[in-house]
């Protein structure tokens, strides 16, 4: 691990750029996964790197969405099992919603490294890593169409945060909601899902756990949704990131 200064002014995201590289090492990110995570930090930084109210009302929806779903089931890649596996097997604990390991490039090394970081935070529920139980969704070509049948294949909801485009729009084909978490408000995936959070996964977690656990039943998170514009959302976000450069000049 690289020593960085605690006085460095952007210390706190090198320290997330190291962790990713050195899960690349370890075999739990991708290679591709490294420039992914550089896009998301470019966004990040036109945000000024906070949560903001259109990123807080994205994740009520989420949480009343998650919260409303018959079999809901939370996707996990190798970033995210780098940038916040602890709040996100917590969420899962919690909420009882499996997580299920789903990656675009698989290999059983990967599967198997993403598996034992999983393990050593305690996460209840896995899949995606058993073969026996594999099924393919046709409506995705890439390698992310080979899921777990008492997982994602049978879901209502999936939550597929850093995602790229061709998958959710097959899991929208194949008749699924997608929530997604990316900084990005122009990729397809932001674009294509029902509900779009556009703020960095490190911060969502622990407030998606909060909005979760203060719902007051099923009335107020269809009350919740029934409010939700996910188009309104995008262009707040779009919004903030104009006004970022527009400040400057
Ligand atoms: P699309 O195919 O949807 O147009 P893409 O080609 O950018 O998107 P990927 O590179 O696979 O697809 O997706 C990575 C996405 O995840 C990017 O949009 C990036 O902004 C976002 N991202 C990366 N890191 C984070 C993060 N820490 N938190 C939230 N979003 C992130």
């Amino acid at each position: 691990m690289v020593d960085i200064p605690n006085d460095h002014p952007r210390a706190e995201s090198l320290r997330v750029r190291h962790a990713i590289i050195d899960g690349m090492h370890s075999k739990i990110v991708a290679e591709a996964g490294l420039i992914a995570h550089g896009r998301g930090e470019a966004y990040d930084y036109l945000i000024g790197e906070k949560t903001h109210d259109f990123a807080i009302d994205a994740i009520d929806a989420a949480a009343a969405m998650l919260y409303l779903a018959k079999h809901p089931v939370l996707s996990v890649n190798g970033n995210t099992a780098v940038l916040c596996p602890e709040d996100m097997i917590k969420f899962s604990n919690k909420t009882r919603i499996p997580l299920e390991i789903n990656l675009f490039y698989r290999s059983d090394e990967r599967m198997n490294a993403i598996t034992e970081v999983m393990k050593k935070y305690n996460a209840n529920l896995i899949l995606g890593n058993n073969s026996e139980y594999y099924e393919e969704i046709d409506e995705i070509s890439s390698l992310r169409r080979v899921v777990d049948k008492r997982g994602i294949y049978s879901a209502d909801v999936v939550f597929v945060p850093l995602e790229d485009g061709d998958r959710t729009i097959g899991l929208k084909k194949n008749n699924k909601k997608v929530i997604t978490v990316d900084l990005n408000p122009l990729s397809r995936t932001s674009q294509q899902a029902d509900i779009t959070i556009v703020d960095n996964i490190i911060r969502v977690f622990p407030l998606l756990l909060k909005s979760f656990d203060s719902i007051d039943g099923r009335s107020d998170a269809e009350a919740i949704l029934s409010r939700y514009d996910n188009n309104k959302i995008l262009k707040s976000a779009m919004e903030k990131i104009t006004s970022y450069f527009k400040d400057k000049l």
